[in-house]
């Protein structure tokens, strides 16, 4: 089990560097901000994610995705799928999302992130407009139908434990900044859409 959040050292100060977060935003002509994707398993997440980091990319904007199960290769390795762990897994993608923004990076994090405190937690955690959630809606019957890793199966002949959705709850969003409803809209035009809210925020100049 990972250890938990107090802090385990003392007598740290925060050293201030001479380059500030406005310096690397105006070097980059961006702000950095965090999109959150939450959402069940096979709702979308990663590809409206992997589609919207190639428009940013191409269009001269630094994007970088943060996607659940290349987190869990590395930085959070050590952690599994208890609801303790999910929090943990959580907290850390956010102190990362934290670094990144103040780097001036727009961050696509696509992480189921089940439970309403963590995301809130992220939240509060960031900037103030830093954080724009976004909510992947999908309902279970069509991400069981979808299901392109097979986990559905698996968690409904209940092999795979502590699946959301199944036999894990998911807490949706109560007032994300976007909803995407992904069985009444492609993955092209949800990407467009966050673009187009991306720029209409001023996220896409310094
Ligand atoms: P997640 O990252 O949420 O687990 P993925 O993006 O890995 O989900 O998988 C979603 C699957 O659903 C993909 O196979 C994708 O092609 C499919 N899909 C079908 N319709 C949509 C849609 N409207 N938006 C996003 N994905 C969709």
């Amino acid at each position: 089990m990972a250890s938990m959040t107090p802090n385990e050292s003392t007598n740290l100060t925060w050293h201030q560097g001479s380059v500030t977060r406005a310096d690397r935003q105006k070097l980059l002509n961006q702000k950095g901000v965090t999109v959150w994707f939450t959402g069940l398993s096979a709702s979308g997440k990663s590809t409206i994610a992997c589609l919207l980091e190639k428009m940013l990319i191409e269009r001269g904007k630094l994007a970088y995705r943060l996607d659940g199960d290349n987190v869990r290769h590395g930085l959070n390795k050590n952690l599994g799928f208890s609801a303790e762990d999910r929090t943990e897994n959580i907290r850390r993608i956010g102190e990362v999302a934290k670094l990144f923004a103040d780097a001036g990076l727009i961050v696509l994090a696509s992480f189921v992130s089940p439970y309403k405190k963590d995301r809130d937690a992220v939240r509060a955690s960031l900037t103030a407009g830093d954080f724009i959630e976004v909510y992947v809606k999908v309902s279970i019957d069509e991400a069981a139908k979808r299901d392109p890793k097979g986990l559905y199966k698996k968690a409904f002949a209940g092999t795979l434990k502590n699946f959301t959705g199944v036999d894990e709850p998911y807490e949706r969003p109560e007032t994300p900044e976007l909803t995407i409803d992904t069985e009444n809209m492609s993955p092209e035009r949800a990407s467009e859409m966050i673009f187009a809210h991306l720029g209409k925020c001023g996220y896409l100049s310094a």
